[in-house]
């Protein structure tokens, strides 16, 4: 399934193809302090692979918090964050905003609630190369 996702203003876009086609998306209500003041809800296929597209990169802020260990891609036009990234041994891991989503059923959407605030930092990198999109590629469009 291909995923279209796009922040309000266009300047960032994601495409996830999303292997193999799921019969639902988990979609995951971040509880940690800066999610919670943005109502991030989070999503990722671990065996798929994402392209982000940026039209004019000085307008994407990136955001980090806490362990430091993961940004925030906040497009500073518009103030949407579609996309967290999160570098571990050399490999850049992705999740994706479902609010950004374009194209997606929401009935396919399976919300719940996740609070990763009691993991350590060891234990927040093993689950994001477990968990977190793995083949993750950034563009600059124009
Ligand atoms: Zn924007």
């Amino acid at each position: 399934m291909l995923i279209a996702g796009r922040c309000h203003c266009c300047n960032i876009s994601f495409a996830l193809d999303w292997r193999p086609e799921p019969s639902e998306i988990p979609a995951r209500a971040c509880t940690c302090s800066f999610c919670a003041k943005h109502g991030g809800v989070w999503t990722s296929c671990p065996t798929g692979s994402l392209i982000v597209s940026v039209k004019d990169r000085p307008r994407v802020s990136t955001y980090a918090f806490g362990t430091k260990t993961a940004e925030f891609h906040v497009c500073t036009a518009c103030g949407v964050v579609p996309v967290v990234t999160s570098r571990i041994d050399g490999r850049l891991y992705a999740v994706v905003s479902v609010n950004a989503f374009e194209n997606v059923d929401p009935a396919l959407l399976r919300r719940a609630s996740a609070s990763f605030e009691r993991e350590n930092e060891q234990a927040r990198l093993s689950r994001r190369k477990r968990n977190w999109i793995a083949d993750v590629q950034f563009e600059t469009t124009s």
